[in-house]
């Protein structure tokens, strides 16, 4: 017998579906969250910069602007609840140039129209005593304090572990692959067979378009514009304390140093247009144009051993603002479109397109029972205790004293504990994310063999990347409604 459709689809399981995802298990719902990827967050949300923006750089009036400012209080406000790592090392947004430095007001001007009032102009002696390792030839700068630095792995791996907690179902592996909609029902073909749903939200990112286009929208097209980023080694983390920006264009914030929730330095991206959604390939030119810049903003990082790099690809389209709307008739809701700021906001724009279902005739009940309160996520940043630093931890539980990943000093109880969790890992990319083994300076070199030993012991694949189709929490046919 087929099953009653659910209530809601939302197809997309980065940080903006997840987010979505966990706003409406407050309400009386039968919710399904559906991904092509083996686990959530493996879109632009694993591949960003890292920073909780506070939208001062934002279009006044946009509705980026609007949700980033709601967005970043509320997940300010979350982080803190749940464990997921963010500090508030603040921002320099630096002028180079005396262009630079006249453009300094009218940022200022921007950011307070946006509501930001806390930005302050600091003028070069101010600044060269708070960041004294930056390169010479600084003008002067704007302070941004709330400007803040977050784990972006944590973050939706918290948003889908309180939905799976209030009972929506997880079905990864599953890429949407068209629709039929016959009375009041959406049939969604997926790779893993159909789920059906009264309403639809498309939360695809780098798809978006696509997924529109298949509920009949036209209005935006992804032009994926791609940023590449180099990760340094902590030993770089005592050249700066705060993020420095540079002035940003009409195109692109430009590229920024950060320090990481993890203890390394950030140095990217750069913004190139590419065809293929897939193209997360860094290039030797973006890399060797990223050290230049580098160098000039802190020389000290020519000095520092490079950890990793990596790429992402904003989902830019032909319009300047996200693509959000909803629409009764179709009984469908869009969050695409969303570029460069998607983290930070992502709990604002959950909030918005929850609203739109409800005035598009989506009944939104509160869900008895429903508590709302976060999950306790493992800690893994460096500001705070991490297991291996807990001598009562350990006294209880001894697996948290045994080290795998001496890099990272990750142990085998945060291990164990990943890979039995609510939305365990289905690989060691995932394993990653969810601990940080394999991402030291070593990369695994040193602890892959281990590792990879007790991915085996829980069934999973050992390879670094991702692998379509691996064991997951819920299985297939059970899972889809
Ligand atoms: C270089 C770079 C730097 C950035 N820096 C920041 C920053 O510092 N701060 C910040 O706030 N934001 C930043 N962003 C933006 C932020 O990362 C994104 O806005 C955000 O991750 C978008 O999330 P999403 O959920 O919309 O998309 P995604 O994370 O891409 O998730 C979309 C999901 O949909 C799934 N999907 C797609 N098609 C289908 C289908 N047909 N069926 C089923 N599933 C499907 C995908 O598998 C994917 O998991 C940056 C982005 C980039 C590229």
């Amino acid at each position: 017998m087929t099953p009653p459709p659910a209530d809601v689809v939302i197809i997309g399981a980065g940080v903006v579906g997840t987010a979505i995802a966990r706003t409406l298990a407050q309400y009386s719902l039968d919710l399904v969250l559906v991904d092509a990827a083996d686990d959530v967050g493996t879109g632009t949300s694993k591949a960003n910069t890292a920073i909780l923006h506070t939208g001062f750089d934002a279009k006044p009036g946009s509705l980026e602007s609007r949700l980033l400012a709601r967005g970043s209080g509320l997940l300010r406000a979350y982080a803190a609840a749940a464990g997921i790592p963010v500090e508030r090392t603040g921002a320099l947004l630096v002028a180079w140039t005396p262009e630079q430095l006249a453009a300094l007001p009218s940022i200022e001007e921007n950011a307070r129209r946006n509501g930001y009032l806390a930005v302050r102009p600091r003028p070069a002696g101010e600044l060269y005593a708070r960041e004294p390792r930056l390169g010479p030839g600084a003008l002067g700068a704007l302070e941004i304090p709330d400007e803040s630095i977050i784990c972006p792995w944590t973050t939706p791996l918290a948003f889908a572990t309180e939905a799976v907690g209030a009972g929506v179902r997880l079905m990864l592996s599953a890429r949407v692959t068209g629709v039929c909609s016959a009375d009041g029902v959406h049939a969604l073909a997926t790779t893993r067979g159909v789920v059906r749903g009264r309403w639809v939200v498309n939360a695809a990112g780098l798809s978006s378009d696509a997924v529109d286009r298949m509920f009949g929208g036209s209005g935006f097209t992804i032009r994926p514009r791609r940023g590449e980023l180099i990760v340094f080694d902590k030993l770089a983390r005592p050249l700066l304390r705060s993020i420095v920006l540079p002035v940003p264009t009409a195109r692109t914030k430009g590229v920024l140093v950060a320090p990481t929730v993890y203890g390394n330095v950030l140095l990217g991206p750069t913004a190139e247009d590419v065809t293929d959604p897939a193209d997360t390939a860094t290039t030797a030119a973006g890399l060797r144009g990223l050290l230049a810049a580098g160098r000039r903003i802190l020389p000290g990082l020519a000095e520092e051993e490079v950890t990793s790099t990596y790429a992402g690809l904003r989902a830019a389209t032909e319009h300047a603002d996200y693509q959000v709307y909803a629409d009764a008739d179709r009984r469908y809701a869009c969050a695409g479109g969303i570029r460069s700021t998607g983290l930070s906001a992502s709990l604002g724009i959950a909030e918005h397109v929850a609203g739109l279902l409800g005035s598009a005739g989506l009944a939104l009940s509160p869900r008895p029972g429903y508590v709302g309160c976060p999950p306790s996520m493992p800690y893994i940043g460096e500001a705070g205790v991490r297991p291996y630093q807990d001598p009562a931890l350990i006294a209880a539980d001894p697996a948290y004293g045994r080290i795998v990943c001496h890099c990272e000093r990750v142990t085998r109880g945060e291990i164990r504990d990943a890979l039995a969790s609510a939305v365990p890992p289905a690989d060691f990319g995932g394993l990653r994310r969810r601990t940080r083994a394999g991402n030291g300076r070593c990369q695994g070199f040193y602890c892959g063999a281990a590792v990879a030993r007790l991915l085996a012991e829980a069934g999973l694949p050992a390879g670094a990347s991702g692998s379509a189709g691996a064991l997951r929490s819920v299985p297939a046919s059970e899972s889809a409604p």
